[in-house]
């Protein structure tokens, strides 16, 4: 019997209800329950009496002073004898202790200390204490007590059934706990150096199952292969003469590592980075059109429907005179003529299809499927990007991404990837003009604004908020809107995610049709919208934001030959923070920056990003034990021995529910 498929039960102490509490929670076996962590301990350990936040032990001297206030607030005060010192310590609205609190009396206070004026200004007194106790913290709704002890007596009574997943030579080797141990001592632990020692192994084990994902996937894609392509290399220097501009080096150098992978018997899984505008655009048509000339199929991932609109527009332009049959593919076509597309995709008569990720859903059938392009790829996770690998005949895949991962994450966790970087942007661009300002005084850049509009440029306003409760925000997109409105008397436009897929398009299209000269929007706006009349771009509140996600904004504007400015609008405290976006329009800078005063919890902004969601490692903090972990999971990976640890094995086999290299 596995762990995993006990439920919860009335022998461990869980009542229906509490049951029912904490399967809401997503805590639906024995196992979830015995890995619930604690999210933090209470520490009952007695402190030294030092300025800040104390827990003593001390005798009380004397009386104790009551006084009343207006309000129904109370005071009570008195001295106490804590380590040789006389203290005086104060407790509010805890009238009813007084007639405990007597002469001589030893009790436990928990507050703060303040060394001046030899006083503690308590938030608790207790009588009775288990002195050094430290009690787990878990983020549940259900009663603390009685998890806590569901988790003892589960670790008793499954103790069998707990398996430990990590190989014992991977233990004995980095000193690591075995799984039941770790189990007891960080849910009853002794001290706080046992949370340590757990977390030291419960870490690894994190990263190293990741790990062992990456490298099997990595495997995985090596071991499988593919027809080499064979390209007609003076056709396509033909083409790319007729690109109206001459390439970037780097793109030159990302297209030729594109074709290399094309050519190369291995089905290329590459991730191409780079920044906002620096064209990766024209280099997926490039590698798209080495596929469609030979009359095979590509097919290019959008995240959302608008963006998979421009690039049909785009592709279309950019192939006008070529023999290439490009189709898109929406949820918003009709059904009659999306049979007779995919009836025309299977037959081979569509070269490129264009569209959201509903172009991977299992009845949309390629003849003969041989790129798969997927922009803004940090949408994906690794297993999406081994479904994404098993549509066709193992295609190539490249991911195209605009925000720059840091080296350090890249290298943990997007190891079964290839990178390539466009670093330089194209000649001609003038770097955005940026500047921070405070939220109280926007009067300035609304007059700013309206110049630009009167020049016949266009803005855009974010305000990142849309509040569900009536509690007013004045940054609230809806109240922004307003407020626009009254300024200005030009068309505004509003935008968030609650609107429906053709409301946004609607209104994105008239922005770029400049029907609308402003538009208001929540981030929904984010990701690759390309308006080469918008001028500037004004970010309310720019602080709730990372460095990154402010920088793929930013990228909103500056998309043509027009001067374009950003204004990031913050609160006084946080505007030295934001500086740093004046000084530099380099993603990569901008994302280590990111990085370093973030973490990477929030790096790609948002949940869907496709980073992991670790439980309990931090990627920046514990890199040490992540380089171990992947060192220690590729070994198994490449030398074959996953079949010989049970458990990883079935693990894997689990996550990738398709299984070509394990049997
Ligand atoms: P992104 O990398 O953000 O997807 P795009 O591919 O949309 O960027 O390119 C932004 C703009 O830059 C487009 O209008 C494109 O035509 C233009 N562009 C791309 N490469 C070059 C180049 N080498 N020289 C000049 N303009 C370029
Ligand atoms: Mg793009």
């Amino acid at each position: 019997m596995f762990i995993s498929k006990i439920e919860l039960n009335s022998k461990i102490g869980i009542t229906p209800k509490t049951k029912e509490i904490l399967n809401q929670e997503g805590i639906i076996s024995i196992f979830d329950l015995i890995t619930l962590y604690p999210k933090r301990y209470l520490n009952f350990s007695i402190s030294e009496l030092t300025e800040g936040p104390v827990l003593v032990k001390g005798v009380i001297q004397g009386d104790v002073k009551a006084v009343r206030f207006r309000n129904n607030l109370n005071m009570l005060s008195f001295e106490c004898f804590i380590n040789d010192r006389i203290v005086k310590i104060v407790i509010f609205n805890r009238l009813f202790l007084k007639n405990r609190l007597v002469n001589n009396k030893t009790i436990y206070i928990s507050g703060k200390y303040e060394r001046k004026k030899e006083t503690i200004t308590a938030s608790d007194i207790y009588f009775k204490l288990d002195e050094g106790k430290i009690t787990p913290v878990y983020k549940s709704k259900a009663d603390q007590k009685v998890i806590h002890e569901a988790i003892t007596a589960s670790l008793l009574r499954y103790k069998d059934y707990i398996n430990d997943e990590v190989p014992e030579y991977l233990l004995s080797r980095y000193r690591l706990l075995d799984f039941y141990t770790c189990l007891m001592m960080i849910h009853n632990p002794s001290s706080l150096d046992d949370v340590k020692e757990a977390l030291r192994r419960l870490k690894f084990e994190e990263f190293f199952r990741f790990q062992l994902k990456l490298a099997y996937s990595r495997l995985d894609n090596e071991s499988t292969l593919k027809a080499p392509k064979i390209i007609d290399m003076a056709r396509v220097r033909k083409f790319i003469s007729t690109i109206p501009f001459e390439l970037t080096d780097d793109q030159k150098e990302v297209v030729n590592d594109i074709y290399r992978d094309m050519k190369s018997p291995k089905a290329a899984n590459r991730l191409v980075q780079g920044d906002v505008g620096s064209g990766k655009t024209i280099v997926a048509a490039i590698s798209l059109y080495a596929v469609a000339i030979n009359r095979c199929q590509s097919c290019l991932m959008a995240p959302t429907e608008i963006l998979a609109r421009q690039h049909y527009k785009n592709l279309m332009d950019i192939f006008k005179d070529e023999d290439i049959r490009i189709e898109l593919l929406t949820s918003s076509i009709s059904k009659v003529k999306r049979r007779e597309l995919l009836e025309r995709l299977s037959n081979g008569d569509i070269d490129i299809l264009i569209g959201t990720h509903a172009v991977i859903s299992d009845d949309v059938i390629f003849k003969n499927l041989e790129l798969v392009i997927t922009d803004e790829q940090h949408r994906f996770g690794v297993n999406q990007r081994q479904i994404l690998r098993k549509k066709g005949n193992n295609p190539d895949v490249i991911y195209l991404t605009a925000t720059p991962i840091p080296r350090t994450l890249a290298i943990g966790l997007f190891a079964d990837l290839d990178i390539s970087s466009i670093r330089t942007m194209p000649k001609g661009r003038s770097p955005i003009k940026t500047k921070v300002i405070n939220n109280e005084n926007l009067k300035p850049v609304f007059n700013f604004i309206n110049d630009e509009i009167k020049h016949g440029h266009q803005a855009y306003i974010i305000a990142p908020l849309i509040t569900e409760s009536d509690k007013i925000d004045l940054h609230d997109v809806n109240n922004v809107y307003e407020m626009v409105k009254e300024h200005f008397d030009c068309n505004i436009g509003l935008m968030h995610g609650k609107l429906k897929d053709n409301e946004k398009d609607a209104i994105m299209q008239s922005f770029v049709n400049n029907e609308i000269q402003i538009l208001v929007s929540t981030t929904v706006i984010e990701v690759g919208i390309d308006n080469k009349n918008a001028s500037v771009i004004l970010i309310l509140d720019a602080e709730r934001f990372g460095l990154s996600q402010l920088h793929q904004l930013r990228g909103r504007v500056g998309r043509g030959n027009i001067k374009s400015y950003c204004f990031l609008s913050s609160t006084y405290e946080e505007i030295e923070r934001l500086k740093i976006m004046e000084e530099t329009t380099d993603g990569f800078r901008l994302s280590e920056e990111d990085l370093r005063l973030r973490g990477p919890g929030d790096f790609f902004g948002n949940k869907q990003s496709g980073m992991p969601e670790f439980k309990l490692v931090d990627i920046v903090k514990d890199y040490k034990i992540l380089e171990v972990a992947k060192k220690e999971a590729t070994y198994i990976i490449n030398n074959n021995l996953l079949k010989k640890y049970k458990y990883l094995y079935e693990y894997i086999k689990n996550e990738f529910d398709n299984s070509s290299i394990l049997d």
